[in-house]
């Protein structure tokens, strides 16, 4: 299985699309970059206003923060109310800093739901063991 296979474009949600790495606002909406968008949660052609305050247009989120302060620290944390050892935070940091800009952002915009980041933690492990 490679990366590939688990980011597909689902996790690209509601016409958001990536150029050069940086994560667009949907060609439906403002098709400009989603740190410019000025909608907001409101906007139904879009989610940008999610994005930016799930910080996933940054190039760490909450969620990759949170991962590196575990292998960091070596302590597990809580991730969308899931335990996340040391093992499992490392092999998904392992992952994410081997993927290109593009794949990374829609890393982050999948580690931002419960069920992409078991997908990916999955992922990671399967890769590791
Ligand atoms: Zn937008
Ligand atoms: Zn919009």
């Amino acid at each position: 299985m490679k990366i590939m296979d688990i980011l597909d474009d689902k996790y690209t949600k509601k016409g958001t699309w990536i150029k050069d790495g940086v994560l667009m606002c949907s060609k439906e909406c403002c098709g400009a970059p989603v740190s410019e968008c000025s909608c907001d949660s409101s906007c139904k052609k879009c989610n940008c206003y999610n994005l930016k305050e799930n910080n996933v247009i940054e190039a760490t989120s909450n969620e990759m923060a949170t991962l590196r302060s575990i292998v960091d620290n070596r302590q597990a944390e809580k991730i969308h109310g899931m335990m996340v050892d040391m093992f499992t935070a490392s092999a998904m940091v392992q992952v994410y800093d081997k993927v290109n800009d593009e794949n990374q952002a829609k890393m982050r915009e999948m580690l931002t739901t419960p069920k992409g980041f078991q997908r990916m933690a999955d992922f990671a492990l399967s890769k590791i063991s």
